[in-house]
Protein backbone atom coordinates (compact mmCIF):
# COMPACT_ATOMS: atom_id res chain seq x y z
CA UNK A 1 0.00 0.00 0.00
CA UNK A 2 1.52 3.39 -1.09
CA UNK A 3 1.36 6.67 0.53
CA UNK A 4 -1.53 8.17 -1.54
CA UNK A 5 -3.68 4.92 -0.80
CA UNK A 6 -2.89 4.93 3.03
CA UNK A 7 -3.82 8.53 3.00
CA UNK A 8 -7.12 7.90 1.24
CA UNK A 9 -7.74 4.97 3.87
CA UNK A 10 -7.45 6.65 7.08
CA UNK A 11 -9.61 9.36 5.82
CA UNK A 12 -12.05 7.01 4.74
CA UNK A 13 -11.74 5.00 7.93
CA UNK A 14 -11.79 8.36 10.35
CA UNK A 15 -14.41 9.29 8.41
CA UNK A 16 -17.05 6.33 8.61
CA UNK A 17 -16.01 6.00 12.85
CA UNK A 18 -15.45 10.05 13.54
CA UNK A 19 -19.37 10.35 13.72
CA UNK A 20 -19.33 12.94 16.55
CA UNK A 21 -18.87 16.46 15.81
CA UNK A 22 -14.90 17.51 15.62
CA UNK A 23 -14.15 19.32 18.46
CA UNK A 24 -10.96 19.78 20.00
CA UNK A 25 -11.20 19.45 23.98
CA UNK A 26 -8.72 21.65 24.70
CA UNK A 27 -9.61 24.90 22.89
CA UNK A 28 -12.75 23.89 20.63
CA UNK A 29 -10.67 24.20 16.91
CA UNK A 30 -12.57 21.73 14.60
CA UNK A 31 -9.54 22.10 12.85
CA UNK A 32 -7.82 19.18 12.70
CA UNK A 33 -4.82 17.46 10.52
CA UNK A 34 -4.25 13.58 9.90
CA UNK A 35 -0.03 12.77 9.88
CA UNK A 36 0.50 11.31 6.85
CA UNK A 37 3.34 8.77 8.62
CA UNK A 38 2.28 6.77 11.12
CA UNK A 39 3.76 7.05 14.81
CA UNK A 40 5.54 3.74 15.94
CA UNK A 41 4.92 2.86 19.96
CA UNK A 42 7.48 0.71 21.51
CA UNK A 43 5.58 -1.94 23.58
CA UNK A 44 7.19 -2.22 26.93
CA UNK A 45 6.93 -5.63 28.74
CA UNK A 46 7.56 -4.51 32.63
CA UNK A 47 8.25 -8.10 33.82
CA UNK A 48 11.60 -9.37 31.58
CA UNK A 49 12.71 -4.97 30.98
CA UNK A 50 12.78 -5.43 27.17
CA UNK A 51 11.19 -3.37 24.63
CA UNK A 52 8.81 -5.49 21.84
CA UNK A 53 7.63 -5.30 18.94
CA UNK A 54 6.56 -1.23 17.67
CA UNK A 55 2.85 -0.52 17.55
CA UNK A 56 2.18 1.70 14.63
CA UNK A 57 -0.28 4.23 15.30
CA UNK A 58 -2.10 6.97 13.09
CA UNK A 59 -1.53 10.51 14.30
CA UNK A 60 -4.48 13.43 14.08
CA UNK A 61 -3.80 16.75 15.64
CA UNK A 62 -5.73 19.82 16.67
CA UNK A 63 -4.36 22.22 14.39
CA UNK A 64 -4.36 25.20 16.84
CA UNK A 65 -3.36 23.92 19.84
CA UNK A 66 -1.02 20.78 18.84
CA UNK A 67 -3.44 18.31 20.84
CA UNK A 68 -2.58 14.81 19.54
CA UNK A 69 -4.99 11.72 19.21
CA UNK A 70 -3.90 7.78 18.08
CA UNK A 71 -5.49 5.08 16.63
CA UNK A 72 -4.64 1.77 16.04
CA UNK A 73 -3.41 1.30 12.47
CA UNK A 74 -4.11 -2.71 13.11
CA UNK A 75 -7.42 -1.68 13.53
CA UNK A 76 -7.78 0.54 11.19
CA UNK A 77 -6.57 -2.04 8.50
CA UNK A 78 -3.53 -0.14 7.76
CA UNK A 79 -0.60 -2.69 9.21
CA UNK A 80 -0.76 -6.23 10.07
CA UNK A 81 -0.43 -7.22 13.72
CA UNK A 82 2.88 -7.56 15.61
CA UNK A 83 4.47 -10.73 15.72
CA UNK A 84 4.35 -11.04 19.63
CA UNK A 85 6.08 -14.35 21.00
CA UNK A 86 3.82 -16.00 23.07
CA UNK A 87 4.34 -15.16 26.74
CA UNK A 88 5.58 -17.64 29.12
CA UNK A 89 2.81 -18.88 32.04
CA UNK A 90 3.40 -16.60 35.02
CA UNK A 91 5.19 -13.54 33.28
CA UNK A 92 2.16 -11.47 32.93
CA UNK A 93 0.14 -10.58 36.04
CA UNK A 94 -3.23 -11.95 35.69
CA UNK A 95 -6.12 -10.17 35.28
CA UNK A 96 -9.24 -9.68 37.40
CA UNK A 97 -12.40 -10.91 35.18
CA UNK A 98 -15.24 -9.18 35.63
CA UNK A 99 -18.18 -10.49 37.06
ZN1 LIG B 1 -6.97 22.25 20.04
Amino acid sequence: MDDAEKSRKKLEWLNSKWTQPRICPICNSTSWSVDQYSAAVPLWQASTLTLSPIYPLTSIHCNVCGYTMFFNDVIMGLSEPANIEPKKEGSEPKKEEAK
